[in-house]
């Protein structure tokens, strides 16, 4: 490997980027770079925390209106539970939510996010990857955020794969790591960091993609050794993955009228802190009894199945549904929402499960 390679890299990756970057809502381009503007570190904070979860193309609508509604980690921080978690409603994880508020409030203390790894590290909801990420693109630190398509890129750039093991995984992970450190670290002052992580993810997401990359379009071509083998496809050599567990459960969605009741779930454990419609226990296995931790006696009427997707297992929801009555008393913590509202207010899973149910 010839010794200046990571500095060709550096310059290649600079320069595609300077005429190729992705224009995306929280993010400063070369031009505006050159034109003097820097990244607002909030939002660079906060679209990386909504993008832990989520495509691009999902998150950017959120991020505007967050931005819309709270141009300022004061803002936010100022802005109530129950506000946030409605405005987040849809993204997933509602433990970064509270997270997210939780950091946003610690950062306004203190006036300010702090500039190095390190003290991102120390905020709530920011891991190794969020703070590596905050620092090299928000305060031009020379980290590697090592995403997903970092990975990938780098990965084949070096060739670095294994036998597909867990435990070579292990390795090449660390290895793959190693070699994105290494090429930040020899940036100096000739490329931004910021835009070298900016470029290798744009370029992972656009031109060296997981599956027929486009390779002859590609800037570093001439500098890659998966490329030279013939093999680009090949990287990274992960692990086959395990199949996710099913649960079953069901939710019961009570009416009246144009309104929809839905209760406020703990604030610990999976969409802790939502509003959902009450559900029963969730099981490894189809329940014996659907109704169970139906609320009320009514007479609920089957509406159908929804699934929906965790990250350690898929749920499987039968949908019941009732009409209350005016003399129904409403479950302890219940509250009664317009349909609009109730679906806005909603995490996904649930709003599959009202619409299914609303006539
Ligand atoms: S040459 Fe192909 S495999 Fe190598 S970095 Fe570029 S797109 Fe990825």
């Amino acid at each position: 490997m010839p010794v200046n390679r990571p500095g060709q890299i550096r310059t290649a990756v600079d320069k595609w980027y300077a005429a190729h970057a992705r224009v995306l809502p929280w993010r400063i381009g070369p031009a505006e770079r050159a034109a003097g503007q820097k990244p607002d570190p909030y939002l660079v904070w906060l679209s990386e925390i909504m993008l832990q979860q989520t495509t691009v193309p999902h998150a950017a609508p959120y991020f505007e209106r967050f931005r819309a509604r709270w141009p300022t980690v004061h803002d936010l921080a100022a802005a109530g539970w129950d506000e946030v978690s409605e405005a987040w409603a849809g993204l997933g994880y509602y433990s970064r939510a509270r997270n997210l508020h939780a950091c946003a409030k610690q950062v306004a203390a203190r006036d300010r996010f702090p500039q190095d790894r390190d003290g991102l590290l120390a905020l709530p909801g920011v891991g190794p990857y969020t703070a590596a990420a905050i620092a090299a693109i928000a305060f031009d630190q020379p980290v590697a955020p090592v995403d997903g398509n970092i990975e990938r890129v780098v990965s084949r750039l070096f060739a670095i794969g294994s036998d597909g093991s867990e435990g070579g995984w292990r390795v090449d992970k660390k290895a793959i790591a190693a070699q994105a450190q290494a090429l930040f670290d020899g940036a100096g002052s000739s490329v931004h960091p910021g835009d070298l992580a900016q470029g290798l993810m744009d370029l992972g997401a656009s031109i060296c993609t997981p599956r027929k990359p486009a390779c002859a379009a590609c800037p570093l071509h001439r500098l890659c050794a998966a490329y030279e083998a013939g093999e680009a496809e090949r990287f990274p050599v992960k692990p086959a993955k395990a199949d996710r567990p099913a649960r079953y459960g069901s939710a019961f969605v009570l009416l009246r009228g144009p309104n929809v009741m839905l209760l406020r779930r703990p604030q610990e454990g999976l969409l802790g802190g939502m509003l959902m419609p009450p559900t029963g226990a969730w099981l490894d296995a189809p329940l014996d009894d659907p109704l169970e931790g139906a609320p009320g006696r009514h007479h609920w009427e089957p509406v159908g199945e929804v699934r929906h997707v965790f990250t350690h297992f898929s749920l499987r929801l039968a949908v019941w549904r009732t009409q209350a009555g005016p003399a129904m008393r409403t479950p302890a913590g219940g509250v009664w929402l317009a349909q609009s509202a109730a679906l806005a207010a909603l995490p996904t899973v649930g709003r599959k499960a009202v619409r299914l149910a609303l006539p």
